[in-house]
């Protein structure tokens, strides 16, 4: 069995093939960190997320790098109308997008290089690309990659040269010789952030940022990089023209792209301002819901946010919970045809949607087996848990699952419960009975089970 990924280069699922047996370097472009991260951002990384945790479950060992695009022209015009430095700026919002992928339980990047710290790197980079004429000196000052003298402009969006020529806005103010250049320096206008260079004093254009930093941390010729579709056109083509015109090598095998995460049959994002917050999504609902519900679509399609569906996430959820609970630890059950077909699925370009179906399929099992053998039901429990972390899900404590959300005092129903079982000890009905009501008005349900009680919001 092969994991089969889907290439954008490409248009099809290929056989992945490391450059390094067992190794994965991939570089995901990350968050322009001038606003709280939305739940379009949720969906691209936690897409992300499960793979890099699929292909280390698998085997590989994954160099994992994502960046921080810390200056960029959205950024220094929130920074002028808050009145606020920058750098200020964007260390609030990366401590904000830190606390939230943390809160979304994304695993931590081996690398997260923010693109200030690489602007003599990509200098070096345009210097590269000068030399090898495939950039100038636009009549502005400003630095240009020149893309028509690159014949493979165009293969990652399979866009031809000639329609992208006639659909470019043409605008006789610009400084470079052909609409479709892009830029690779700008000089600095006044009172905005610089950096000394060989065309004089400016800032890096959007694309070279994270052709410089992927090449340094991963190598000039690497194995995946991904990021939300959006990303395609231009910026990922971008990236390949000008990194294979400085190194003159392949530049990312497999390119991985994201569907959107829509809200009202538009994309979700920050410019159209639709967007909900990654935080307040996560005042309503558990994170777990939340992942649940990104699983439950394969990363490429399009995914309509609606509150409901996180709902819905979070029943099925239950349902998980409730195949697990009440089951000692065992050894995992090993072998299983369940764990074939998810390894099946999850090789498959990542198909979350089957993987699941198939994790619901190990729960009825486990609620089958549970009448008749309760050891082998506890093992397929072990499975189901084992299954879920591949998929950052299902790694509560079932009891404390049940009593996630509960908005009152627990401690207050853990002393009533020590109440009751007292006064069933001393056979007083009658107080047991009141405390049971009392609970009841909380919307406590409780049950009795051999290991004790157990509690739960009603
Ligand atoms: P940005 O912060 O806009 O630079 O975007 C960072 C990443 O989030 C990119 O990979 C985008 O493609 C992705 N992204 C932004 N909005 C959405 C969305 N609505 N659905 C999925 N991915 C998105
Ligand atoms: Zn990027």
């Amino acid at each position: 069995m092969s994991l089969k990924i889907y290439n954008t280069l490409t248009r099809q699922k290929e056989d992945f093939k490391p450059l390094q047996a067992n190794k994965a370097g991939i570089y995901v472009c990350g968050v322009t960190v001038y606003d709280y991260c939305h739940l379009g951002h949720a969906r691209t990384y936690t897409s992300a997320d499960i793979i890099i945790r699929y292909l280390r479950w698998r085997g590989y060992e994954v160099n994992h790098v994502r960046n921080i695009t810390d200056i960029d022209d959205k950024i220094i015009k929130r920074s002028k109308e808050n009145g606020e430095k920058y750098e200020e700026l964007t260390e609030r919002f990366i401590k904000a997008m830190n606390e939230d992928f943390d809160a979304l339980n994304l695993t931590k990047p081996d690398h997260e290089p923010r693109a200030t710290d690489y602007v003599g790197d990509m200098i070096k980079l345009i210097e590269m690309i000068i030399a090898n004429k495939h950039a100038y000196i636009g009549a502005n000052g400003d630095v240009y990659f020149d893309v028509r003298s690159f014949p493979g402009y165009g293969c990652l969006s399979h866009h031809n040269i000639e329609e992208l020529e006639s659909g470019a806005r043409v605008d006789v103010s610009e400084a470079k010789r052909d609409p479709l250049d892009f830029v690779l320096w700008k000089l600095a206008k006044p009172g905005e952030p610089e950096w000394d260079s060989p065309w004089g004093k400016g800032r890096p254009g959007w694309h070279i940022e994270c052709s410089a930093m992927s090449m340094d941390l991963l190598g000039a010729h690497f194995d995946l990089h991904g990021g939300g579709r959006d990303l395609i056109f231009p910026h990922h083509e971008n990236e390949i023209a000008q990194s294979r015109a400085a190194t003159k090598q392949p530049f990312a095998n497999t390119w991985v792209h994201g569907g959107f995460l829509q809200i009202d049959k538009e994309k979700m994002s920050k410019s159209l301002g639709n967007f909900i917050t990654i935080r307040d999504a996560l005042k309503e609902h558990s994170p777990e819901a939340l992942r649940y519900l990104l699983l439950a679509s394969h990363y490429r399609s399009p995914l309509v946010y609606a509150d409901d569906a996180l709902r819905q996430a979070q029943q099925s959820l239950t349902r998980f919970y409730t195949a697990m609970r009440f089951l000692s630890e065992a050894p995992r059950a090993e072998n299983t045809e369940f764990e074939k077909k998810f390894i099946e699925a999850m090789d498959d370009d990542f198909n979350t949607p089957i993987a699941l179906s198939i994790l619901f399929d190990l729960a009825h099992e486990i609620q089958r087996l549970r009448e008749k053998d309760t050891n082998a039901a506890a093992a397929h429990a072990s499975l189901l848990k084992y299954l879920g972390d591949v998929m950052g899900i299902l790694q509560q404590d079932t009891e404390a699952f049940f009593k996630q959300g509960v908005d009152v005092d627990v401690s207050k129903i853990e002393s009533l419960i020590a109440a009751r079982q007292k006064a069933r000890a001393e056979k007083n009905w009658s107080e047991a009975d009141r405390v049971r009501k009392e609970l009841a008005e909380m919307a406590i349900v409780i049950e009795d089970t051999a290991t004790g009680t157990t509690w739960k919001k009603g």
